[in-house]
């Protein structure tokens, strides 16, 4: 640790820092950052950068609300962007109470927590998220909704177009600060794309999802365009999923993976996946976070709307992909529900106890589904079990709400936040009387 802090104190004095922006995120997903001064880090280091947390979403309650950011020296990284005059730097935070005890609301908590727990049970967990934007002329729009910079589809090379340069430029950028890319390519709407990226450790992974947006919205800044995470921004588009690919490993070996077996799964990659189907519906207010996300999953295009695993079934929950015979070492499972706007630590804190309850009380992996699920008729879906995802925020929140699962992983303070946050986001939205009610409704009656 302190030979981390040391090499964080020298590189900063080696390259000229100027400013040190401390990061770290709240329970939507925000990312916050305040900058400090390079003389500044050492304290930091040493007691931490105080803040009123009740300021920020979910993070405290407002008794209680002197919080210290304590910068993580081992994601320290020099920012790409705009810093050839005034060299900035900047690492992610864990929050504390000012006596040094987690702030039991902080995200990065509660996926630390899970880990940790993961590990008691001698596990490791790696994501891999495949995550998809859209690229818009701007951010504001008129009664035809946003405008896309292209009219591109799926892998679609557009010459001269807006989407090579700037995955290319987010790609470099990526890399520049420590995070490596596996794929980049236009996906299947109008000024989408989706940036792949190579698998990591959870925490590491949840850094570098925050990471990743921002350098996106750089980028995109920098090219005179605007990116969106939202999960269904046009129409009759397909919507912004962040599906994400996950293992265990028990030191060097992939849990997951077991010679011979179907799909070479072994039994915990099982009784994982059958976790992830038992506390779908649970777990889908986070995944699933917004009224809109809900617009993507029963959306068709390719988002889950049923709860059901396959192997080749991308109209699946869950997929365990095998594109080539592997040696054990990426026999993953795929969770396709979440969207680009999640808070990616409490997801994966999620998704992980999820899986995990599934290997502990060894839950039974109900048969994989086939067929094209979206094609069934609901008395099909019916007699062969499978059950359908919430349909809407409120639905995720009545699952929610009685969820032992995401109470325990969450925590009281961020489970009671979630609850109230997104109560208030829904009935907001329902209160609204919308263009498509007066359109079909005024003349009429
Ligand atoms: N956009 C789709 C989703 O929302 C996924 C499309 C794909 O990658 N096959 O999940
Ligand atoms: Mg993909
Ligand atoms: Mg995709
Ligand atoms: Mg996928």
């Amino acid at each position: 640790m302190d030979k981390q802090r040391d090499f964080v104190l020298r590189t900063i004095e080696e390259r000229g820092v100027k400013f040190v922006r401390l990061w770290f995120t709240d329970v939507i997903g925000t990312l916050k950052s305040v900058a400090i001064a390079p003389a500044e880090v050492e304290g930091a280091f040493a007691e931490g950068i105080g803040f009123d947390g009740s300021a920020i979403e979910g993070l405290t309650r407002s008794y209680e609300s002197d919080l210290l950011a304590q910068p993580d020296p081992t994601t320290f990284q020099i920012l790409p962007w705009r810093g050839e005059i005034d060299p900035t730097a900047r690492m992610f935070c864990d929050i504390t109470t000012p006596d040094g005890r987690p702030a039991v609301s902080d995200p990065r908590h509660v996926l630390k927590r899970t880990l940790a727990k993961a590990a008691d049970a001698g596990f490791t967990f790696y994501t891999h998220p495949e995550i998809e934007f859209y690229l818009l002329k701007s951010s504001s729009f008129g009664p035809e909704g946003p405008v896309p910079v292209d009219s591109a589809g799926y892998f679609d090379n557009v010459p001269g177009g807006t989407a090579h340069d700037f995955r290319r430029r987010s790609v470099r950028m990526l890399e520049d600060l420590g995070i490596s890319v596996e794929f980049s390519h236009h996906e299947g709407g109008p000024g989408q794309n989706e940036i792949d990226l190579r698998y990591a450790d959870a925490l590491t992974m949840a850094d570098n999802v925050m990471t990743f947006r921002t350098v996106i919205k750089e980028v995109a800044i920098e090219q005179g365009v605007y990116a969106t995470f939202m999960p269904k921004p046009l129409s009759g588009h397909p919507g912004s999923g962040m599906h994400t690919h996950m293992s265990l490993f028990e030191g060097e070996r992939n849990a997951f993976y077991e010679e011979g077996a179907k799909y070479q799964l072994s039994k915990t990659g099982r009784h994982f996946i059958a976790g992830l189907l038992r506390h779908a519906n649970e777990i889908a207010a986070v995944t699933n976070q917004f009224v809109n996300s809900y617009k993507r999953l029963w959306g068709g295009d390719e988002a889950p709307s049923f709860v059901t695993w396959g192997h080749n079934n991308r109209s699946a929950l869950v997929r365990v992909p095998m594109y080539k015979p592997n040696k054990g070492g990426s026999t993953r499972v795929e969770y396709r529900a979440l969207d680009s706007a999640v808070n990616p630590y409490l997801a994966y804190a999620l998704m992980l106890a999820a899986g995990l309850k599934g290997i502990e009380e060894g839950y039974e992996l109900p048969p994989e589904s086939e067929d094209n699920v979206w094609q069934m008729t609901d008395a099909e879906r019916r007699a062969l079990g499978y059950s359908a995802l919430p349909a809407s925020l409120d639905h995720a929140l009545e699952y929610m709400e009685t969820s032992e699962l995401v109470a325990e992983t969450l925590g009281e303070s961020v489970f009671n936040y979630v609850l109230r946050n997104k109560r208030m986001e829904w009935e907001a939205y329902r209160g609204q009387v919308t263009p498509l009610e007066l359109k079909n409704n005024l003349e009429l009656l």
